[in-house]
């Protein structure tokens, strides 16, 4: 009797406690546009991390490392191209209209392709190297 009477309590604890994690705890939204974009985007920082160093430990061969690279690479600069769209369409953004001053803008956009800090070349022009994930502008 006392055995059946505890196996309830636990019972209904167990419920009850399941019940409400499910009620009062709903996921709680962004808060910020970016904020999911910006937590991708470290993902991938660390992913390209842990893959340079599976292939420095030689667990990884050439190819197999470059096709990785470039594939977290391109999803980078989807994802990098994703929040400059939504930080541009934001009003509240005045270096945005200040932003590119006519004539250095073909050099500035070779420049910000080649990592300042360990010299990876890029295909696209991105913010954060993708090799050592440091920023692109010295
Ligand atoms: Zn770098």
């Amino acid at each position: 009797m006392v055995f059946i009477a505890a196996v309830l309590v636990a019972a209904g604890v167990l419920f009850f406690t399941l019940f409400i994690r499910d009620k009062d705890i709903p996921e709680a939204p962004p808060p910020s546009p970016t904020a999911h974009l910006e937590e991708r985007r470290a993902q991938i920082y660390e992913n390209l991390r842990d893959l340079q160093f599976e292939y420095r430990t030689g667990k990884l061969s050439d190819a197999d490392y470059q096709i990785t690279k470039t594939g977290l690479q391109r999803e980078l600069a989807h994802v990098l191209a994703q929040i400059d769209g939504i930080r541009q369409a934001q009003p509240a953004q005045p270096q945005a209209a200040v932003a590119a001053p006519a004539g250095s803008n073909g050099a500035k956009s070779v420049a910000a392709r080649a990592c300042p800090h360990c010299g990876a070349q890029f295909v696209q022009s991105l913010r954060f190297c993708g090799e050592c994930g440091k920023p692109m502008i010295a």
